[in-house]
């Protein structure tokens, strides 16, 4: 028995929820995590509202296409699809976004429009709201140097708010305001006469991370976040867990800060392999690992 759809149901709300939502096929890892109560929104008074009608002991969480996300079994909760795309020019190199945007799809939409910097944006899977929460970048770039501003609906009150740079206070693959569901962003690039060097970087990124990093595989993405001064990799690999497996997953033995589910995997064979890493990392190297991953 679903108890927190039951709940939902109760309240006679005006938005569609899906109940019992298998993200097995849906989820980059590819792990049976089931969640109670899915809603997709695309209107930031819709979600706003329905944020404030919402049972406050329930947990909430936004997600996007889950390239950085592992859905345990046994999780229980309302998961949020934000539905906004917008995709607009203004002021010549300015963007607005909404945050379900693909990364990539900003990355071409750019491009088009001959503005640069949105190059690294071409090789992240996720969406822009994911990229806002996790300040997502590589190959030098990063959201955090983009961002003009971002708008969110706070998941605890249902505020609208909007946050200038300068008040979300960025750190490497982490932004510190946990407490909003971000549904779009203003981002600022440069502008330039010709477009063709954008896209040979675009193409040089591209073939660097085919080289580097696993291709066609259920993964999250970077397990770990680089610790100051050294690389995750290096020290998973240092401590003898390159290609190491737990049930259906391992370490990749092409980048093994990537854990892969080859082998019908399930989100507990992930965990495992995590703290085992953080366990031997920090009894052999005395490094703290910061997990890349977000685990509901
Ligand atoms: C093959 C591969 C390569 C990758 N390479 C990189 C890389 O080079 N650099 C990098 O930074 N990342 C990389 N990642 C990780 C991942 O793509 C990024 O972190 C991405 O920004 C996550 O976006 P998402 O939409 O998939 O978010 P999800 O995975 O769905 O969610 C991740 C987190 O963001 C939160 N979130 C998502 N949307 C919202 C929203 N609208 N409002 C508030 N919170 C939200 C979720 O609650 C969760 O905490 C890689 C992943 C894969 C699988």
């Amino acid at each position: 028995m679903n108890l927190i759809a039951e709940k939902i149901k109760k309240l006679n709300l005006p938005y569609k929820f899906q109940e019992n939502v298998s993200f097995k096929k849906s989820s980059w890892f590819g792990v049976e995590g089931v969640c109670d109560v899915v809603f997709k929104i695309d209107n930031c008074d819709d979600l706003s509202k329905l944020i404030q009608s919402l049972p406050k002991e329930i947990p909430i969480f936004a997600i996007g296409v889950t390239s950085n996300l592992l859905i345990r079994e046994n999780f229980h909760g309302i998961i949020i699809k934000p539905r906004f795309n917008d995709l607009k020019i203004f002021n010549e190199n300015e963007i607005e976004v909404g945050s379900s945007v693909l990364d990539i799809n900003l990355a071409n939409f750019a491009a088009e429009n001959h503005i640069a910097n949105f190059e690294f944006f071409n090789t992240i899977p996720g969406t822009i709201g994911g990229a806002i929460a996790m300040n997502s970048g590589c190959y030098g770039g990063e959201i955090a140097n983009l961002l003009i501003s971002a708008e969110g609906v706070n998941k605890l009150t249902g505020e609208i708010r909007k946050f200038d740079r300068s008040e979300i206070h960025f750190e490497y693959r982490h932004n510190p305001l946990k407490d909003w569901m971000w549904t779009k962003a203003i981002l600022k690039g440069k502008k330039v006469q010709n477009n063709s060097e954008i896209y040979e970087r675009m193409k040089k990124f591209y073939d660097q991370r085919v080289a580097s990093q696993p291709k066609n595989c259920k993964t999250g993405g970077s397990t770990f976040c680089n610790p100051n001064g050294d690389k995750a990799w290096e020290l998973i690999d240092k401590v003898g867990l390159r290609g190491y497996r737990i049930g259906g997953a391992h370490f990749s033995n092409h980048h093994c800060n990537f854990i892969i589910n080859d082998d019908n995997a399930v989100a507990e064979d992930i965990i495992q392999l995590i703290e085992l890493a953080e366990k031997k990392i920090f009894d052999t190297l005395n490094i703290r690992m910061k997990r890349e991953i977000v685990i509901l």
